[in-house]
């Protein structure tokens, strides 16, 4: 029997399991995970900011497979492709005979000074856990000493995740100065970034920004408006340095590979490496790499495209359909990207959304996006996990 090896229980590493415990295929399919849980990475931005406990987006893995599935909980430290063998911290060696390597990604801070120390990042349920921590002690500082600095925010990007957590923060500005006794004008957020959610059309971005700007939120956007370097206190920004003052810092200006995939020695860049057609690596054929681990080429821009839960699951679904192919002697089947819509939330209440309809693309904002968002993510917990995890999201 073949040993099947998934790595991380992610969008891509539980779709991966699922369609292999499904596949008529005679072999032995092991999941490897360093947590005992799968949190939906798509919503760590609403632990962050505080509108969703850590609870209502995570799941026990042992309700997110089949009981056809191993699972062992452990970290990935190192992949040996000669031999193929993984090594892990607590259990050793293990044996694969093809791998589905789903590491997932981590936060990315370009060596900004003080980004990594000061700079709350969004990449894990620990990470976000430890975010809304730092809120909390900010927020209970400002009670003790009436201190309005402790007020100050700061998001540093406008990509998606920027965006999407500018409007939780906004959306909790009653809550907290009801909890502080002081008056919503007395806190700040700003966000910095050179530009604002690009991928969307320009109407959706004006209404986004505006509909921000009106619950709280500055903007500081332009091709100056770079962070230089973060401190307890505030971000210094743009070619003269100026500073924001803020006692948190969100850093949100991108994300890269596992560090993992470089410490393997992956022909990579930002730990991201570029697969073939059938999400396996010419190099290594037996190892198919999924989603924000691996690069996929979009022939038309001749970049790889963006890294999404949406590509994960797609990547994941084709890579076993490849396995499939191989192992039963039949035609591989090409990866080819479908685009189901992007949508952004302004808040639990809020949001804009561009959707393909045939050969156009409708664009929606306001609160049935909201719902739409919601719709979104119990389809991501059936497509990874099945009815149950649909039903818990
Ligand atoms: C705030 C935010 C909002 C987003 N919103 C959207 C959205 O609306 N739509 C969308 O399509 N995408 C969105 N994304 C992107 C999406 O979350 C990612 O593209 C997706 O999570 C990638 O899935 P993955 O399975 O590759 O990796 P991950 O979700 O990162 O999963 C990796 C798994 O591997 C585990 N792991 C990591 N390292 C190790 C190790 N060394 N050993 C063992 N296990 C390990 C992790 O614990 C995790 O379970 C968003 C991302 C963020 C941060």
């Amino acid at each position: 029997m073949k040993e099947v090896l998934v790595l991380g229980g992610g969008f891509a590493g539980l779709r991966a399991c699922r369609l292999l415990a499904k596949s008529k295929l005679d072999i032995n399919i092991t999941l490897v995970n360093n947590n005992d849980y799968h949190y939906d990475a798509t919503a760590l931005h609403t632990v962050s900011a505080g509108t969703s406990k850590p609870e209502e987006i995570m799941m026990k893995i042992s309700n997110c497979i089949s009981s056809k599935v191993n699972f062992i909980e452990d970290t990935v430290n190192n992949i040996d492709h000669d031999n193929k063998t993984v090594s892990l911290e607590n259990n050793g060696r293990i044996k694969f005979d093809y791998l589905f390597n789903a590491l997932g990604f981590e936060s990315e801070t370009f060596g900004t000074p003080g980004a990594d120390k000061y700079g709350l990042q969004i990449w894990n349920m620990k990470s976000s856990i430890q975010n809304i921590n730092k809120v909390n002690d900010n927020l209970k500082e400002y009670r003790k000493s009436k201190d309005k600095s402790y007020l100050s925010f700061a998001v540093i990007g406008g990509g998606f995740t920027g965006i999407e957590l500018l409007g939780e923060l906004a959306y909790m500005l009653p809550t907290w100065a009801k909890e502080c006794d002081c008056d919503v004008n007395d806190f700040t957020i700003t966000c910095i970034a050179p530009n604002c959610i690009p991928m969307f059309d320009e109407k959706l971005v004006h209404f986004a920004l505006d509909y921000l700007h009106d619950k709280g939120v500055d903007f500081i956007l332009g091709n100056d408006a770079k962070a230089k370097e973060i401190t307890a206190d505030g971000v210094y920004y743009g070619e003269d340095n100026k500073f924001v003052p803020a006692k948190t810092t969100f850093w949100t200006t991108g994300v890269k590979g596992n560090t993992v995939i470089k410490e393997a020695g992956y022909d990579q860049k930002r730990n991201r490496v570029v697969v073939n057609d059938t999400m396996a690596l010419d190099a290594y054929p037996d190892e198919y790499l999924i989603g924000d681990v691996s690069a996929v080429m979009d022939k038309d821009t001749n970049r790889p495209y963006p890294t999404t839960g949406q590509i994960s699951i797609q990547e994941a679904s084709i890579a076993v359909e490849n396995l499939k192919a191989r192992l039963n002697n039949s035609k591989k089947v090409p990866f080819s990207y479908k685009s189901l819509g992007t949508v952004c939330s302004l808040g639990p209440t809020m949001g804009i959304a561009e959707l393909p309809m045939g050969k156009k693309t409708i664009k929606i904002k306001g609160h049935s996006v909201s719902l739409l968002k919601h719709l979104v993510r119990m389809n991501t917990a059936f497509e990874i996990a099945g009815v149950k995890a649909a039903i818990q999201n």
